[in-house]
């Protein structure tokens, strides 16, 4: 379905991915695990098509897409660098993106705007500006302005990690439920071990440019195939 394939990456002489290859199913949450600096990110954007692979393919539907724009790619972006739009309101940042799609209808709009107000639990702050919003109702504004445009796939780059340790704990939850309600195939990068196994249902371990091992939690969890996997899940807190 989306299929990543001995992709590589090198910026100058350092190499940031080698030969990485994930399959990703219909409608499946895969977590992205590793830490710092083991190229995560990287691989991310790759996907996305915000960064070119040195070598490797990502194959979209059975379509190669690796040379493709991100616009023509069909993803919902939530990056934890991609800041709300300051200067607009809760409703406003949602509509943003959704005067983009000309085939819907202004009353359209409106209610998939409401929907998904809705969903993340927004209602009582939708008039609210960026800086009057909790980091939580913040990811929360963030998260429902991409799923708002209904994308056939989700990236989610450290979606919680700003977060205290009681709104991150309630978030997972939030998420996993309306990735599962909508169905989105969801891909998300984190470092932190916990968020993997409650959240996903496949995850993808990456040490120092390379996959070290692809499995549900409970293989990850039980059966860890390199010393790595096993020392990385074990330090969990
Ligand atoms: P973190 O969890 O800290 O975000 P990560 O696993 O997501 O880490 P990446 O952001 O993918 O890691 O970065 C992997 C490596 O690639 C790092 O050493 C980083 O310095 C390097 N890197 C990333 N982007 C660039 C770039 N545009 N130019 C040069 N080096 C880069």
């Amino acid at each position: 379905f989306l299929s990543i394939q001995n992709v590589n990456k090198s910026f100058g002489d350092q190499t940031v991915l080698k030969d990485v290859s994930v399959d990703i199913e219909k409608g499946e949450m895969v977590s992205i695990l590793g830490p710092s600096g083991c190229g995560k990110t990287t691989l991310l954007k790759i996907i996305a098509g915000l960064e070119q692979p040195s070598g490797g393919k990502i194959v979209i539907n059975g379509r190669d897409c690796t040379k493709l724009p991100p616009s023509k790619r069909n993803f919902g972006i939530v990056f934890q660098s991609y800041a709300l739009f300051p200067n607009m309101t809760v409703e406003q940042n949602i509509m943003f993106g959704l005067k983009e799609q000309k085939a819907l209808s202004k009353e359209e709009r409106r209610s998939r705007c409401e929907e998904v107000i809705r969903m993340v639990d927004l209602e009582g702050h939708r008039k609210k500006y960026p800086s009057q919003l909790s980091g939580g109702q913040q990811q929360r504004t963030a998260l429902a302005r991409a799923i708002a445009l209904k994308p056939e796939y989700l990236l989610l780059d450290e979606p919680l990690s700003a977060l205290d340790a009681k709104v991150r704990v309630k978030l997972r939850t939030e998420i996993c439920h309306i990735q599962k309600k909508l169905g989105i195939t969801t891909i998300m990068v984190t470092h932190d071990q916990e968020e993997a196994l409650t959240m996903a249902d496949k995850i993808v371990v990456m040490n120092n440019a390379q996959v070290e091992q692809i499995g549900t939690p409970h293989e990850i969890y039980n059966d860890p195939k390199t010393i790595f996997v096993a020392n990385f899940i074990g330090t969990m807190n």
